[in-house]
C-alpha cells in the first residue's frame, strides 16, 4: 500500500496516493526493495517523503541532521530537495541497513551531501555540540529507537537554530499513546516526549496526521 497511515481510511488511500504523491523512480525502487525486508514498517511512506522534501525547500534548509537512517528513504527525500551545498549528518547504528541507503544515495548523485555517522546518535549529537555547532542546524528528523527519543530531542534542540524545524516520527504510535494504562517502554517514552514538548516553552509544536503521526517543532 502506497499510503499506509492508520489515520487515513483504507477506502481513501488509493485516492490520496493518486492525488498527493509524486514519487521519483529511484525512491520508488528503494521503497520496493525495502518492502521485502521483515522490518519494512520502519520506512516512512511516500506521502511523508513528499512533505519532508517540500519543507526542506520551504525553509531553505542547508544543514540537516537525521537520527535514524534505516535504508535511507527519508534522507534521500531531503537530500534531493537540498541545494548543492546542503548537507545531512545521518546517524544510525546499523551498517547493514545503511549500506542499502548508501547505494541509493550514490545512484541519486547525492552521496556528497550525506555524512553518515555509524555510532549511537547521542554520541554523535554530543560531538556536534562540543564542536561548537549548537544553533547551526536548520532541519532535523528523529525516527529511531523510541526509548531514546527524549535524549535525541534534548540534543537536537540545542543544535537547531532559532526558527529551525524538527520533525519527530511515530508520535501517535498507532494510537497507543492515548492508552493511559500502557506499560511498554516505547509507548511510555512517546507519551513522555509528547507531554514534554507540549509544556516546553522553548518551542511551538503541531501534529501532522501523516504516517504514524509526525510532530512538527519550531524552535523559538
Ligand atoms: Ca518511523
Amino acid at each position: 500500500m502506497l499510503v499506509k497511515s492508520f489515520l487515513i481510511p483504507d477506502a481513501l488511500k488509493g485516492y490520496v496516493a493518486d492525488n498527493w504523491v509524486h514519487e521519483p523512480e529511484l525512491l520508488k525502487r528503494l521503497r520496493e526493495e525495502t518492502s521485502l525486508m521483515t522490518n519494512s514498517g520502519m520506512q516512512i511512506g511516500p506521502d511523508q517523503g513528499v512533505m519532508m522534501g517540500m519543507l526542506t525547500k520551504l525553509i531553505g534548509a542547508k544543514n540537516c541532521v537525521e537520527v535514524g537512517v534505516f535504508t535511507g528513504y527519508s534522507s534521500l527525500s531531503v537530500a534531493l530537495a537540498l541545494p548543492e551545498d546542503g548537507t545531512i549528518i545521518a546517524c544510525d547504528v546499523s551498517e547493514e541497513y545503511t549500506s542499502m541507503a548508501r547505494r541509493y544515495w550514490a545512484e541519486a548523485g547525492v552521496a556528497n551531501k550525506i555524512d553518515l555517522r555509524i555510532a549511537p546518535a547521542t554520541d554523535t549529537l554530543d560531538d556536534l555540540i562540543s564542536q561548537g555547532l549548537a544553533g547551526t542546524f536548520d532541519l532535523a528528523f528523529i525516527d529511531a529507537d523510541k526509548p531514546n527519543y527524549r535524549n535525541y530531542y534534548d540534543r537536537v534542540l540545542v543544535l537547531l537554530r532559532s526558527n529551525g524545524l524538527l520533525l519527530i516520527d511515530n508520535v501517535l504510535w498507532s494510537g497507543k499513546v492515548a492508552d493511559a494504562s500502557a506499560t511498554d517502554a516505547e509507548t511510555l517514552a512517546l507519551q513522555d516526549l509528547n507531554r514534554a514538548i507540549h509544556g516546553d516553552h522553548r518551542v511551538e509544536a503541531c501534529l501532522i496526521p501523516i504516517g504514524d503521526g509526525v510532530t512538527m517543532v519550531r524552535k523559538k
